[in-house]
């Protein structure tokens, strides 16, 4: 992989949506835009278009750096702290 990301390298099995939902915002009663699937622990969260930003809180607060698009139809690989995108 170029651009020095050698965390999407090690995604071999590609983690999707258990239930498309965001696992954060659903116990609060708040709405999302886009869900990205964890690829460390395959839970589910919202987007950066979303107001709470769920799935790059838990990148951030638990170092889970990638995620995959959990949209139907898209197929790409996420890094948060590398920027670092990837379609598969
Ligand atoms: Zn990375
Ligand atoms: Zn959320
Ligand atoms: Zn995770």
């Amino acid at each position: 992989m170029e651009g020095g990301c050698d965390h999407i390298t090690h995604v071999h099995d590609v983690k999707h949506p258990t239930k498309r939902q965001c696992d954060e915002c659903v116990p609060m009663g708040a709405r999302w835009v886009h869900l990205r699937t964890c690829q460390e622990c395959g839970t589910t969260l919202c987007c950066d278009s979303s107001p709470n930003k769920h799935a790059s809180r838990h990148a951030r607060t638990v170092h889970h750096p990638v995620v995959a698009s959990a949209e139907p139809g898209e197929r790409w690989l996420y890094c948060y702290p590398d920027e670092a995108y990837v379609e598969y």
